[in-house]
């Protein structure tokens, strides 16, 4: 069995993340693809006592 090798220069960066934060109650996290250009996205609270549900809309500016 033949077998390749591959190392951290052969690595790249796929996924990428946004910084959102709850408009309810100001929590903070990271959201991995969710950077489609001109898209609504419908996210929901990652705090157990607020978990509302709201959107986020990204664009390239
Ligand atoms: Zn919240």
């Amino acid at each position: 069995m033949k077998r390749i090798y591959r190392h951290y220069s052969d690595t790249e960066v796929t996924q990428l993340s946004t910084y959102v934060k709850c408009p309810y109650c100001g929590e903070e996290w990271l959201e991995a693809d969710k950077d489609e250009c001109g898209t609504t996205y419908v996210l929901t609270c990652e705090n157990e006592d607020c978990e509302k549900e709201f959107e986020m809309h990204f664009d390239a500016s």
